[in-house]
């Protein structure tokens, strides 16, 4: 079982594997997002210092080039003549020179620097010969003196006298601690000047300081929104990686997590835990008929409908598909009920289709059956596929159930060589006309040899190789054997037709070749199609029966009464042939289904069709079926099928004649 079970691809072997890879992939996601918000982080601190820079480097080329308009103004502002009876030999005027000082600081302030002088050297001494003052500092006598000594001059003044070149200095003196550039000027009087102007660093630190903030604030906002930006994007991938797009519903990967998660904290109660599989069987079909926007509302609405039946604890998850996946905690017949009850109202799609749908349920247990989640979803999936093969509407798992699809895998592998190893047999069962009891036709029934199993009956291995999609090149070999035997005797040989070879549009080409190969006679075989397969895909269907028809095959609608068919499209159909379903046949002794078997008859014949009754066992029923007006029988009554050449000679010994008196043989003769 454990071997089957890894089969399954999509299966993870248990519960630890599953926390292993999950951590495995949160902790890769980890480290992405940790990776971008490192480079995020590192962007934005190189953001925020080199824009810091970059707006002080600026703030200080403005200061500069302020000091030096202003420094540059000054002889302007002061005057030439001013100047020069400053530095002159001439009487000193010190209450004009004190409204001068004032004048000088109020340009200074409205130039937006602290202060303003002009200096010069006598005898290695610095003096003063103008230094901007307020009144205060006037009062105070806090200010440079006319011609008084610049005691705490910086030494880079000297060397601006002695090279008289400009320069930007930082210094500190008696009067604080400044920015300031110095100019030097030739003067009246042949004297040597140097204009300055002083910013107070105190307000150029205070400036730097508020870009600092500034920048600080630009880039933690900047971090926080980048950090929100990748924040939503994990959000959104592990949204996608967990859930479903079209439903938002969780996914398989996240259902199994969760399950997991439910096991292993002991929610109770645990007996009542049920894994299922929903299955709807119509969204294939509303896609093809209206398209895949409705396929997808029918999804979304059967996603609502599930999703209001949940009771306390239980999960709902899409699976790829359409199918859902569901953990239950109910008694099953509640459970079933309740389900049941989420479809029994028709669904409204785009267009206002309103459409009713099928579902099928694969169900599992906890713990009986499985006590992983994947153990149970995988049981849960082969109970759906009996369910499906038993077209009923839930199937429970049963230990035996995979017992058979291991059967099933085995045999299908067998048979990949059956064919070429000639294990293959043709069984032939007689039709008897009911007018006369002429046996002019006989339908040709695959049995299957197997070297180990011995002869196995068409229903036990056809659907599994069916349903892996290999019974055409069984029908192409049958219909081989079968034009064959045809041209070594005059009857009309049927041959099962299945719902791939009608959907398969090479076959109509790979039957025409056979015909010409074997040199047989179209009109000599009869094609039969049942009524469900002809329903599957009715345009495809019409389309390759056109094509069979026209090669010269006859076509009979099998197990008619079965499929639900419409009658429009059956009368589209090129048949020629009706044959009346067993289970008709096998209650003809109850009234109601004479009734209705009576009916078919009738409707038969108005569509001008040939008219077989199969599974007849006894002579009343051919009797009955005689009076409707039905033209041939096949069933245990004439014979069972027959391998070809004993059939052959069975023939042979009744001249092609089936009489009332050969029913003892009939009866006798065995599969
Ligand atoms: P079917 O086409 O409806 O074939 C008639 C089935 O009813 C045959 O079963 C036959 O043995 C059985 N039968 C005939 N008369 C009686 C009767 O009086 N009473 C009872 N109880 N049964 C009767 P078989 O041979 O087992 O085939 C079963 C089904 O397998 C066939 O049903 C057909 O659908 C399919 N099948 C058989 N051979 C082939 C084949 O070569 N190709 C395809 N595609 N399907 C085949
Ligand atoms: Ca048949
Ligand atoms: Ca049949």
């Amino acid at each position: 079982m454990a071997e089957a079970l890894e089969h399954r691809s999509w299966l993870l072997p248990d519960d630890a594997p599953v926390r292993r890879h999950r951590l495995r992939a949160l902790s890769r996601l980890g480290k992405v997002s940790l990776s971008f918000v490192l480079i995020h982080l590192l962007v934005t601190l190189l953001f925020t210092v080199s824009g810091y820079r970059f707006k002080a480097a600026a703030d200080d080329a403005l200061l500069g080039t302020r000091l030096s308009a202003i420094v540059q103004a000054l002889p302007v502002v002061i005057g030439d003549d001013y100047l020069g009876e400053l530095l002159g030999d001439g009487p000193f005027d010190e209450p004009r020179y004190q409204a001068m000082l004032q004048r000088l600081d109020g340009y200074a302030k409205k130039a937006g620097v602290d202060s303003i002088y002009v200096l010069t050297q006598r005898g290695g001494h610095t003096l003063f010969v103008m230094d901007s003052a307020n009144t205060a500092e006037i009062a105070s006598g806090r200010y440079g003196q006319h011609l008084g000594h610049y005691d705490s001059a910086p030494p880079e003044l000297n060397e601006v006298f002695a090279q008289r070149r400009s320069r930007f200095v930082e210094y500190s003196d008696q009067f604080g601690d400044f920015r300031s550039l110095f100019l030097p000027i030739r003067g009246p009087h042949g004297s040597q000047l140097v204009l300055g102007a002083d910013v107070s660093l105190e307000a150029i630190k205070a400036e730097r300081r508020a870009c600092l903030l500034l920048f600080l604030g630009i880039g933690l906002t900047t971090f926080v929104l980048g950090l929100l930006v990748i924040a939503s994007r994990e959000l959104r991938i592990s949204e996608l990686a967990f859930e479903d797009p079209l439903t938002g519903l969780p996914n398989r990967t996240r259902f199994i997590m969760d399950v997991n998660r439910a096991i292993a904290a002991g929610h109770r109660p645990l007996s009542g835990l049920t894994v299922a599989i929903f299955d709807i069987c119509d969204v294939k079909r509303i896609n093809a008929l209206y398209g895949y926007g409705d396929g997808n509302l029918l999804l979304q609405g059967v996603a609502r409908r599930l999703a209001a039946v949940l009771g306390e604890g239980e999960l709902l998850a899409r699976l790829p598909s359409d199918g859902f996946a569901l953990l239950l905690r109910c008694d099953q017949d509640i459970c079933l009920a309740r389900l049941a009850r989420t479809l029994d109202k028709p669904f409204r799609l785009g267009g206002q289709h309103a459409v009713m749908v099928k579902a099928r349920l694969g169900l599992a247990r906890y713990p009986i059956h499985g006590r992983s989640v994947q153990d149970l979803l995988c049981y849960a999936e082969v109970a759906l596929d009996a369910a499906s093969h038993q077209a009923v509407s839930h199937v429970f798992y049963d230990p035996e159930l995979e017992q058979r699809r291991l059967q099933s895998m085995a045999l299908l592998d067998d048979f990949d060589q059956a064919i070429e190893a000639g294990e293959l047999r043709v069984f032939l069962q007689p039709k008897a006309r009911l007018s006369d009891g002429h046996i002019g036709a006989a339908e040709a029934l695959v049995r299957w040899e197997h070297p180990r199993l011995g002869l196995i009956a068409p229903g036990v291995f056809l659907p599994i190789i069916e349903d892996n999609g290999r019974i055409c090149a069984l029908s192409l070999w049958l219909l081989r054997e079968c034009m064959q035997l045809s041209r070594a005797c005059d009857l009309r040989i049927s041959v099962n037709l299945s719902v791939q070879d009608l959907e398969s549009p090479t076959f109509p080409t790979q039957v025409q070749a056979l015909l010409a190969q074997t040199g047989a006679d179209a009109a000599q075989l009869c094609l039969e199609i049942t009524e469900s397969s002809a329903m599957r895909n009715p345009e495809q269907a019409l389309v390759t029966l056109t094509q069979l028809r026209q090669l010269g095959f006859s076509l009979a609608i099998d197990d008619f009464g079965t499929g639900y068919s419409s009658l429009a499209y059956l009368s589209r159909l090129p048949v020629d042939e009706l044959k009346i379903d067993r289970s008709f046949i096998t209650q003809l002794h109850q009234p109601e289904q004479q009734e209705i078997v009576r009916a078919i008859i009738q409707l038969g014949l108005i569509m001008n069709l040939r008219l077989v009754a199969e599974g007849v066992e006894d002579r009343q029923v051919c009797t009955l079926l005689a009076s409707f007006g039905c033209h041939e029988v096949q069933g245990y009554v004439i014979a069972r099928p027959m391998p070809a050449q004993v059939f052959l000679t069975w023939l042979a010994v009744r001249a092609g004649h089936w009489t009332p008196d050969a029913l003892a043989d009939g009866a006798r003769s065995t599969a």
